[in-house]
């Protein structure tokens, strides 16, 4: 049959908003003069040990998009290939295409791979700018270290979420006092909501099953249930409206066992492949604080979270790539503990979040910062050993915002362009914040001796190791003097107590 020549859009898996059609419109095309095209790449597949949900969430999301795309009158070919290249090439080698057009990747990798896609393949290729995000590395200024706040602030006013006129609502711009307290002692299983389920239709079933035979892959295979279509999407977000975000602010920073999200949204798994907007779920968060259904701490606090922290952190991985990556500001170079990937540690806080993290890719923000890479950072974990680990493990891992907030946020391995200094703690934070401690065989409040907790002598013996940089900082210096007023016996037995853990710590 001879087809007439047509472009060929060419959709990527983190990238399945509903706006395609619309976008597609503002250059003259629709399903008359355009065709979309969405490949399942076998290398992709087992470039690492994705998370087996992460694999189902994507593979199933497509496949739906692709649906969802027929549906409207495209005609769309999903092609599963060998490698992205091979899926391009067989598809032009059966369909009479005068140009591809893609939009440019999210990722840095990805974004080179298409910039030269017009030379591999002897064709027209137009990269369309990327239309995911709000801000760009253009809106961070010309610091060498942005500040957040700064950015968070030209965001608001931007987009105009909970501003009245030049202000913001309130008269505050950030109301993250009011946001910081531990998790209830009498909370009851009423008192926490749990997370809306979509059981797996047909199509996903499909997808489970060829999973299953992904042998590279890691984290639990049974229990997905996140939404794969824009209208289910939609649907788990109210769901977190209504249940979730009153408590949202107050308890953002707590963790309690068995309960990873708490009050947290579980949207980024969403956001990050264009099934939500950064900008509608801001706009639904708003109303709801508008018709008094939330309070202002809570939405403000989630606000920030997405037009705040998610475009800051796409902001400095495009002005800081390909550099982020290969950065060790301090010189960190021990392998990734074992437990890591088995969650076998007497530690509970650390083995809580593995856990969690094999059982559906996921942990909070906190769990994330404050347990996982605080650990890494103390215990001076090689931070591309740490990045590859976030990047593989989570549901909602993509290099854009893995890189900033593992080498800068987490690990300080930036020197500071994320962040103005180390999030490092003691187990005094994760007893404050947590009910891991009650359950541990180690006590958050020893410093040395057999059950005292490793995150003590760590933190001890970090700021020993990097006193120079912290005690030139006014936001770290107060440790370093505490550290000095120290009695010589006692700084010896911190370094043993701090030597002896990690000398036992399997790699
Ligand atoms: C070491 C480390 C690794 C991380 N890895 C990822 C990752 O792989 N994918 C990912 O999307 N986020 C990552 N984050 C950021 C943040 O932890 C997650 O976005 C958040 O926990 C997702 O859960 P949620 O949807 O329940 O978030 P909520 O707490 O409900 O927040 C709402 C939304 O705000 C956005 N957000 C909040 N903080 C950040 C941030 N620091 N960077 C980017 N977006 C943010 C997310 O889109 C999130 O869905 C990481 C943070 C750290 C410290
Ligand atoms: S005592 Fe230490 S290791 Fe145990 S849960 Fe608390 S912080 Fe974690």
């Amino acid at each position: 049959m001879l087809h007439s020549m047509r472009p060929t859009v060419w959709v990527l898996g983190d990238q399945l908003s509903p706006r395609w059609p619309a976008w597609l419109a503002e250059h003259g095309l629709g399903p008359d003069n355009a065709r979309l095209l969405c490949i399942e790449s076998e290398r992709k597949l087992r470039a690492r040990p994705w998370h087996r949900h992460k694999l189902i969430l994507v593979l199933s999301a497509m496949r739906h998009f692709v649906e969802e795309m027929r549906r409207r009158g495209f005609d769309v070919e999903y092609r599963r290939a060998p490698t992205f290249l091979a899926g391009l090439r067989a598809h032009l080698r059966q369909h009479s295409v005068d140009r591809l057009i893609v939009m440019r990747p999210n990722t840095w990798q990805g974004a080179q791979f298409t910039s030269r896609l017009e030379q591999t393949l002897g064709l027209p290729v137009e990269v369309w700018p990327n239309r995911f995000f709000l801000a760009g590395p253009s809106d961070l200024g010309t610091a060498r270290s942005p500040l957040m706040e700064t950015f968070y602030r030209k965001m608001r006013r931007r987009t105009g979420f909970l501003m009245d006129g030049p202000q913001p609502v309130g008269s505050r711009w950030n109301w993250d006092a009011e946001n910081r307290r531990p998790p209830r002692k009498d909370w009851q299983p009423a008192d926490l909501p749990a997370i809306a389920a979509f059981p797996p239709d047909e199509i996903t079933r499909q997808v489970i099953e060829e999973v299953a035979r992904i042998d590279t892959a890691w984290g639990r295979l049974d229990g997905f249930a996140l939404p794969v279509t824009r209208a289910d999407a939609l649907a788990f977000y109210e769901d977190f409206l209504v249940h979730r975000l009153p408590a949202f602010g107050p308890y953002q920073d707590a963790m309690l066992s068995g309960r990873p999200w708490l009050f947290h949204a579980l949207i980024s798994p969403l956001i990050n492949i264009g099934l939500l907007e950064a900008g509608e779920v801001c706009a639904a968060a708003e109303q709801r604080w508008r018709d008094g259904r939330a309070p202002l701490n809570s939405v403000e606090g989630f606000i920030r979270q997405v037009i705040g922290w998610r475009e800051f952190m796409y902001a400095v991985y495009w002005r800081e790539m390909p550099a982020l990556r290969g950065m060790n500001a301090l010189g960190a170079v021990r392998p990734l503990p074992a437990f890591y990937w088995s969650a076998e540690t007497e530690m509970v806080c650390l083995r809580e979040c593995v856990q969690s993290v094999w059982e559906r890719g996921y942990t909070h923000h906190i769990q994330r910062l404050m347990v996982l890479c605080n650990f890494a950072m103390l215990a001076g974990v090689d931070p591309h050993a740490v990045n590859d680990w976030f990047l593989s493990t989570y549901v909602d891992a993509y290099d854009w915002v893995v890189t900033p907030n593992v080498i800068g946020m987490g690990l300080f391995a930036d020197g500071g362009i994320v962040g103005s200094k180390p999030y490092a703690a003691s187990a005094n934070y994760i007893h404050k914040m947590s009910d891991y401690c009650a359950g541990c065989r180690f006590n958050p409040r020893q410093r040395v001796g057999p059950n005292a907790c490793p995150f003590n002598a760590l933190y001890w013996d970090f700021v020993i190791r990097h006193a120079g940089l912290l005690g030139r900082n006014p936001r770290t210096s107060m440790a370093v003097k505490t550290v000095r007023r120290m009695n010589g016996a006692d700084v010896a037995a911190l370094r043993a107590q701090a030597a002896s853990f990690l000398e036992h710590l399997a790699g």
